[in-house]
């Protein structure tokens, strides 16, 4: 079966009856020459095990399965799984997980995950965001991710400070990766088509990370910098972590030859793990 169009997408969700959850995020692809994008970037390996996430009715499992030796997915939405069971019927090598992909810990996982390296993806736009920090962050295997998110959260992860789209997500996600826009892809390329454009997106995870601090303390750090992003970051900072003086904070801003009046935004990575050595140290 090929799923990957407009016709056989409506088809099958007429023939199961299935109304489509928009709080889900469930814009099915319908552009082949996207798919096809997303398939060339993956540089996939016939032996290797994928992981996805939103299975959808298996438009792009359907794609990976013809392509590597396993795709795990998972699917938080039992209402497809009768449609899944006959799209991918003819696939041997696909394991469905019924699960909330934000819920899902390393614990619960077998022994097949230790081999999985890479997500191919394209995302629940509601939870696309913390979905990529939490398989970054919990399953250290993972070192490339081909996702397909909005066109807005593209923008947050390739911002730059200073930036409007720069954000607590972008700082954090650097963290752990590099990102490169591979393509813009059009609300027409969905079924239903939702109101945003969205883009395909490379995440690279770095070697090792590029700054040497605790990473807790530093991602606390950065939430409370953009907790109040009009804010300096004295303020911003000094509201969320009373804790920390805000003389404390003038000093490091100090040390590292920044103006006491900086707002979080006009921060890199580098510069909030320099803060946090001091303040912490
Ligand atoms: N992969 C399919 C495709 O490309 O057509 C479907 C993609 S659709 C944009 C996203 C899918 O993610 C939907 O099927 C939705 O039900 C599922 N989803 C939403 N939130 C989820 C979550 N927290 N965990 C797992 N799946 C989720």
């Amino acid at each position: 079966m090929k799923l990957v169009t407009r016709s056989q997408t409506s088809a099958i969700l007429r023939k199961f009856g299935f109304r489509v959850s928009r709080d889900l995020g469930q814009n099915f692809l319908v552009d082949e020459n996207i798919l096809k994008k997303i398939l060339d970037a993956s540089e996939l390996k016939p032996d290797e095990i994928v992981l996805e996430i939103g299975t959808g009715i298996g438009t792009l499992t359907e794609a990976l399965a013809k392509r590597v030796r396993k795709v795990i997915t998972i699917e938080i939405d039992k209402r497809l799984v009768p449609i899944l069971s006959e799209t991918l019927l003819d696939l041997t090598n696909v394991q469905m997980l019924s699960a909330d992909a934000l819920r899902l810990e390393p614990a619960q996982t077998d022994a097949t995950w230790s081999s999985i390296t890479k997500i191919v993806a394209n995302l629940p736009y509601g939870v696309a965001a913390p979905v990529l920090i939490k398989y970054f962050s919990d399953f250290k295997n993972i070192k490339t991710m081909v996702v397909m998110v909005q066109r807005e959260i593209g923008e947050r992860i390739l911002a730059e400070p200073g930036s409007k789209n720069y954000s607590a997500f972008t700082a954090k996600l650097r963290y752990f990766c590099q990102g490169k826009k591979l393509s813009s892809v059009s609300r027409h390329s969905f079924l239903p088509e939702p109101n945003i454009d969205s883009m395909v997106i490379k995440l690279t995870r770095w070697e090792k990370p590029p700054v040497e601090v605790g990473r807790e303390r530093l991602f606390q750090l950065i939430t409370a910098g953009f907790s109040q992003r009009r804010k300096q970051l004295v303020n911003s900072v000094g509201s969320v972590m009373p804790q920390i003086d805000k003389g404390a904070i003038e000093s490091a801003l100090d040390e590292l030859g920044k103006s006491r009046k900086i707002r979080a935004e006009n921060l890199t990575l580098q510069d909030f793990a320099g803060l946090i050595e001091k303040l912490d140290g």
